[in-house]
């Protein structure tokens, strides 16, 4: 185990880890921890927490810091670096035995040669296996197998009382659920085993245009439901542009596709729907599925991904803020909500994409995540980022400014029963979680009191009253 110091270690590499571990990938929020922890094992967690009870300090898992609004921040307190807990072995069953802080391209770099993966991935690969599970995960086969923390057969975690224990559905079921999706709030996982799945050993990818959100949002409850040999499932919103056009369909005319049923800017924004196959399946050969569905005629694009670029994640924006917003919007009122987003956020220049995801609800498992009260949802994820080329002066205004029209969007969101992905830079405090969970509430509560009884764990998620105020 190595222990980096804030102030009585003067070694470059203490100053590093601890401004590491004083920001995340939002750039939103900071705050330097009194220290740093690499682990070597699940014990050392539990040393870790003996003294954070006895002294009163905060403790928060750092996968690898890519939330942002300082969800992994402990000011004054212990961060620990999972990435020391990170290694990855193949076991008996088609399973992934993974420590905690692995990202998920390690974890693929070993299951993929030998025909396997995981049911769902995130869109990006560089995120820590804890860390995902933590916020339960969603990515373009979600709408299919639910959310990634639901390939986790057991979990080893350290509780907010010391105990390192092992989980799953027949053992200590219910604090196995809780971390599913639970933000670090009850224990740290060190260790997670993953079903696999086969892997294909490539993909075809159907791009369709749409100009209509009600034909999109149509064919995509469509597909998610109908389709059983559809591997991913994800949309896009982008400007009504030639160059976004050209960007994703390829110039028009040489790969294809016609501009022709492109409508005129009355249709300031477009849709953009890809539903990823095997390269060998039917479907995925003939293309059959496109005769039921509604996008612009013309208006598409197949494009193949090799086994090794199957691995591949797209590279990482690295603006100064990421002031992203994650919404859960129930279908009954999906249309009209996301013609008024588009119309709301300044889409011409949001800095990075504007995503959306089917999710079936009855194809999620038990676990903390809560969604809306409907059978069909759309995540809409916006990776908004703030322009480096401007002075500090006008970041600080267009940051705070996005801020606003985030929480716009998500008091809009909640007058329509939707609620946020908890991964965003809305800043929830404890009046809104509890909110976000409704009914639910009572029971976390319980488990917090069960599990973390001094409310040390993951204090930037601001979900519960910090260890201080807990102990007067
Ligand atoms: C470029 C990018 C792409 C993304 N793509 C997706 C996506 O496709 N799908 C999706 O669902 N999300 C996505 N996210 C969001 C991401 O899943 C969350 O921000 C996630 O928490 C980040 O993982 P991390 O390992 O960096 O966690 P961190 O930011 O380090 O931690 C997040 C929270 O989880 C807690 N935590 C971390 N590790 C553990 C652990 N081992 N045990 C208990 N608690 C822990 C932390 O204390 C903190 O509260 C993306 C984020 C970025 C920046």
């Amino acid at each position: 185990m190595s222990i980096y110091f804030s102030d009585t270690d003067c070694k470059a590499e203490s100053i590093e880890a601890i401004a590491d571990a004083s920001r995340d990938y939002g750039g939103i929020e900071f705050g330097a921890p009194r220290s740093v922890l690499r682990p070597e094992s699940a014990g050392d967690l539990a040393v870790l927490i003996a003294a954070a009870r006895r002294e009163g300090f905060a403790v928060a898992a750092r996968g690898r810091g890519h939330s942002v609004r300082g969800q992994s921040l402990a000011p004054g307190g212990v961060v620990v670096d999972m990435r020391s807990l990170a290694k990855v072995e193949l076991c008996a069953g088609n399973a992934l035995d993974v420590g905690a802080g692995a990202d998920w391209a390690s974890a693929l770099s070993h299951v993929l040669p030998c025909g396997l993966w995981p049911p769902v991935l995130p869109n990006y690969l560089g995120l820590s296996i804890g860390g995902t599970v933590s916020v339960g995960g969603i990515g373009e086969a979600t709408f299919r197998h639910g959310f990634i923390s639901g390939a986790a057969s057991s979990l080893e975690a350290v509780t907010g009382c010391g105990e390192v224990l092992i989980c799953s559905a027949d053992q200590n079921p219910e604090l196995f659920a809780a971390l599913q999706g639970g933000l670090g709030q009850f224990a740290m996982i060190t260790r997670a085993r993953i079903s696999l799945v086969p892997a294909p050993s490539r993909l075809r990818s159907f791009h369709l245009l749409y100009a209509e959100v009600e034909e999109f949002l149509e064919d995509f409850e469509r597909l998610a439901r109908s389709d059983s040999e559809l591997r991913g499932l994800r949309g896009l919103a982008i400007p009504n542009r030639g160059d976004y056009l050209a960007f994703f369909l390829g110039p028009a005319g040489s790969s294809g596709w016609s501009p022709r049923g492109v409508p005129p800017h009355r249709f300031p924004h477009l849709f953009l729907m890809t539903a990823t196959y095997g390269g060998d399946e039917p479907a995925a050969i003939s293309g059959g599925f496109l005769s039921d569905l509604q996008y612009i005629p013309g208006a598409s694009r197949t494009e193949e991904l090799s086994g090794e670029e199957i691995a591949l994640s797209p590279p990482v924006n690295r603006a100064p803020a990421h002031p992203w917003v994650d919404l859960l919007i129930p279908r009954r009122g999906a249309a009209p909500f996301l013609r008024d987003a588009m119309a709301l956020l300044p889409m011409d220049d949001i800095g990075g994409p504007v995503l959306l995801y089917p999710i079936l609800p009855e194809r999620t498992r038990a676990s903390s995540c809560r969604l809306p009260e409907d059978d069909f949802v759309v995540l809409l994820s916006v990776s908004r980022a703030i322009d480096p080329t401007l002075d500090p002066r006008r970041r600080q205004q267009e940051l705070s400014a996005a801020l606003e029209q985030n929480r716009e969007l998500y008091r809009r969101c909640r007058r329509i029963g939707g609620l946020s992905y908890p991964i965003g830079s809305l800043g929830l405090q404890p009046e809104d979680w509890r909110d976000h969970f409704g009914a639910q509430w009572q029971r976390l509560q319980e488990l917090k009191e069960r599990y973390d009884p001094d409310r040390i764990l993951a204090p930037g998620q601001h979900m519960f009253s910090n260890f201080s105020d807990a102990k007067h």
